[in-house]
């Protein structure tokens, strides 16, 4: 009979931040703790993982579709949007399946609070093998608490855990997408140029929607009024912004 295996799978965002670092203290036993990038994270991303690591005392690993976001709209030959969510699908939820499909049995822990009963988890108890548990909620743990118990850690959460190119981020954020990473902006425009599409969906403001348009404008000195609440956020929960693992 195979050994039961527990598995962590770490977003980056708060709750799941959380969630790895309490179950160490309340329920220590080996933990296997993984993300699911897409390649496309912000450096500061990686940066996070890295030290969670460090503080887990064991290795956040990866479980990747090969081609990472850029890969998956080559093979799509279409760039993801509101309408075509298929990038959180095939890079997060397919991955994740297929590991725990081949490490049964297993304990999969999901960072869903109590202060979010509607909420549900990624839909993996379907697996054979596979038994899912939401720890923040059996321990009564809201938003605040989770922030409460990250300051005590002294963890912080990088401004942006999902996708540089994610068509669901605010103008505010492509603005500081634009400002601190030129290189990948360039890289996320020539995609557009090649697929003759968008990262953003025409009609959401009154801002280009191309990123080459949206270029022209910020270097043309156009800033959008977002950007000082992006700066200085209200807390954020952070991780892609449509699954939950
Ligand atoms: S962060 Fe956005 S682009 Fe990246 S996988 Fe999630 S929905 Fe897709």
């Amino acid at each position: 009979m195979p050994v039961e295996k527990h598995v962590v799978a770490l977003s980056g965002g708060k709750d799941s931040t959380c969630l790895a670092l309490m179950l160490t203290e309340r329920e220590p036993r080996d933990y296997l703790f993984l993300c699911t990038p897409t390649g496309n994270e912000p450096e500061a991303m990686f940066a996070h993982w890295r030290k969670l690591g460090d503080l887990l005392g064991s290795p956040v690993r990866p479980v990747m579709h090969p081609g990472g976001l850029k890969g998956v709209i080559t093979e799509q030959q279409m760039i993801p949007n509101f309408r075509a969510r298929f990038c959180t699908r095939i890079l997060k939820i397919e991955p994740y399946r297929a590991f725990l499909a081949l490490n049964t049995p297993i304990t999969s822990y999901v960072g869903l609070r109590a202060d979010e009963e509607g909420r549900a988890g990624g839909a993996y108890g379907d697996i054979p093998g596979v038994t899912m548990r939401f720890p923040l909620r059996e321990w009564g743990m809201t938003e605040a608490d989770v922030w409460s118990y990250l300051d005590t850690r002294s963890v912080t959460i990088p401004r942006r855990t999902d996708c540089k190119w994610c068509f669901h981020q605010r103008i505010g954020e492509w603005y500081l997408f634009w400002s601190d990473d030129i290189d990948g902006w360039l890289e996320g425009e020539a995609i557009e140029a090649e697929r003759n599409a968008t990262f953003r969906s025409p009609g959401r403001d009154t801002w280009p929607v191309s990123m080459k348009g949206l270029r022209d404008a910020f270097e043309g000195g156009r800033i959008p009024k977002s950007v000082e609440r992006e700066i200085n956020p209200i807390r954020q929960s952070g991780a892609c912004r449509v699954c939950t693992l």
